[in-house]
């Protein structure tokens, strides 16, 4: 089967233009509700989507309505079944799952077979421990006062998350809050990006292939199709740029509904003198290029101890030179492929020529490369914070090395941006590394190693300042973010007609009251009101 064929059960490939009649003006037939989805690799066109209407989001939304109840109503251990059946589903489709993704991204094979694989690992988690993570709780009362009752918080989840993903991992990103918002009981309405939306839908499919209730289901177009998802579900998960991130905010904000927004990042790595160079200089080649730096935790600014600057610099510029650029088929040839689109292409051109005109120096890469949107591997150096390179988020495969002279100023200046999603230190002395990544401004720091807390469900992946707000996994916080807390009290004794505070106002009894709380609450002789029980003994008496 072909990457066109295999994509088109959801998606239909789109009809070759017709030539125009001699003489007569050639109007240009695109129809602006169907989006060909590209190869950026080599332009070919490998399927095409429909842009849904406002109206039709409105009534898929309705739709999963009617569903979700039965599906929260299974609880977890039901809901494990199904997730555990598609886990199977995804096993066992790997190989088309790549190809999909392949096509429509132009990606090397092993990078196009990580998304399956980290999609299976994912499921299994969520699938196996959301009955854990959703079990009712009986916290400890507050105070000795308040052990009268029996406390329960229960996790209630919204009816309809809606899922709006970037193009960067197709089915890594849907599966990555998709998952867990099922697991919770939520249905779940996702868009994917319109540059990328085949992959989606073969979860979809792959979803109905299994016979799961349909509590799933997936919308595609572009941004306002995104605007009509959050118009009408309850809980929205967002995961792309901060400029969308923002307008997504304010819409939420509007409708009074929470939402989770995980955005663009520019990630610092710092190399301390005592690092391993090596090391350092593979896993940080590896952080700038996996995807074609088109990763939010790329590493997208490196800050070198002034002592091995030199040293270090030598070798990355090599790791980075030794990298093999193109498009692989089912075998895997290349390290780095195409960028998602021509934009792409235009801001990494950017930020590489403006940082040459201002002084900057390549060492290697520097510019586009053959047809499709390849962008050479690139190593920037003599850079710094006044530069698009350093300022802005580039995602794409630029590296740009700054040499500092101490931990301090590596510090200062990796914490000097509006971003904060993750960063990486390299050291030899891993307590140094821990001191250091508690100074850092990020959401996640990793010690002499690159994206190592993705692979850590029990971890928060979330970004700090401009890169987001909230967070997705983190263990049991993965699931219970998508659901309401509800708070129930129950007497353990057994109950008087009235409480001491209940009306008619009692000045006695609410003085024991009160005084009960505040002996309580507060702290040594201040326990005791000393005048207001003078005073109740008087009115006693
Ligand atoms: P984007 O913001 O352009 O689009 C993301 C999604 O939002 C797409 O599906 C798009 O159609 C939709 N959208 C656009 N306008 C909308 C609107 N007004 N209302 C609702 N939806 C709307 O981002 P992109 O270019 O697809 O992805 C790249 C960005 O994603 C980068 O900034 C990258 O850092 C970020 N990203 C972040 C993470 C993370 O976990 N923090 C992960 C991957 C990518």
């Amino acid at each position: 089967m072909t990457n066109t064929e295999s994509a088109a059960g959801a998606a239909k490939k789109a009809p070759a233009p017709k030539a125009p009649a001699k003489k007569v003006a050639p109007a240009v037939a695109v129809d602006p509700a169907v989006i060909e989805v590209r190869n950026p690799g080599t332009g070919e066109v490998v399927g095409s989507v429909p842009t849904e209407t406002a109206d039709a989001v409105a009534a898929k939304v309705r739709e999963l309505r009617l569903y979700q109840p039965e599906w929260e109503a299974i609880g977890p251990d039901g809901r494990k079944e199904w997730l555990l059946k598609l886990q199977d589903w995804l096993v066992d489709n790997t190989e088309h799952l790549a190809d999909v993704l392949q096509s429509e991204t132009s990606k090397p094979r092993v990078d196009a077979l990580i998304d399956p694989a980290f999609s299976v690992d994912l499921t299994g988690y969520y699938a196996r421990r959301a009955a854990k993570f959703l079990a009712d709780e009986h916290p400890s009362p507050h105070s000795p006062l308040a052990r009268v009752k029996k406390l329960t918080t229960v996790y209630k989840p919204y009816p309809v998350v809606g899922v709006i993903t970037p193009w960067n991992f197709p089915l890594a990103m849907p599966v990555i809050d998709v998952i867990p918002a099922l697991a919770a009981g939520a249905a779940v309405l996702l868009k994917p990006s319109e540059v990328t939306p085949l992959s989606a839908l073969e979860l979809a499919r792959g979803w109905a292939e299994i016979g799961a209730p349909p509590v799933f289901a997936v919308v595609t177009g572009a941004g306002a199709t995104g605007a009509a998802v959050v118009e009408n579900a309850d809980y929205i998960q967002f995961t792309g740029s901060t400029a969308t991130g923002r307008k997504i905010a304010a819409a939420c904000v509007e409708r009074l509904i929470p939402y989770s927004l995980e955005l663009g990042g520019k990630d610092p790595a710092i190399v301390l003198a005592d690092a391993d160079l090596d090391r350092a200089a593979h896993g940080i080649a590896f952080g700038g290029m996996f995807n074609a730096g088109q990763v939010c935790i790329s590493v997208e600014r490196v800050y070198v101890e002034a002592p091995v600057y030199d040293a270090f610099v030598a070798k990355l510029t090599a790791a980075v030179k030794d990298l093999r650029q193109g498009i692989d088929g089912r075998e895997s040839k290349h390290d780095v492929g195409a960028l998602a689109n021509e934009n792409q292409v235009l801001i990494v051109q950017r930020h590489v020529d403006e940082a040459v005109a201002a002084g900057a120096k390549v060492l290697t890469g520097g510019k586009r490369t053959g047809v499709g949107t390849f962008f050479e591997p690139t190593v920037l150096v003599d850079v710094d914070h006044t530069m698009s390179c350093i300022g802005e988020e580039t995602f794409g495969p630029t590296l740009p090395v700054v040499k500092v002279a101490d931990e301090a100023e590596a510090v200062r200046l990796a914490n000097d941006s509006v971003y904060g999603l993750s960063a990486s230190v390299w050291t030899g002395d891993k307590d140094r590394g821990e001191r250091i990544a508690r100074q850092l401004n990020a959401g996640a720091v990793n010690i002499n190693d690159v994206f190592s807390n993705l692979f850590n469900f029990a971890l928060p992946m979330g970004g700090w300042g401009q890169s987001g707000v909230g967070a997705r996994w983190g263990g049991a916080s993965g699931v219970r973010k998508y659901c309401r807390q509800k708070a129930i009290t129950r007497p353990i004794l057994p109950t008087q007609q009235k409480e001491l505070i209940w009306f008619p106002y009692q000045m006695p009894k609410l003085l024991v009251a009160l005084g009960a709380m505040r002996a309580a609450g507060a702290r040594g002789l201040r326990r005791v009101d000393i005048p207001a029980l003078l005073k109740l003994k008087g009115d006693t008496k």
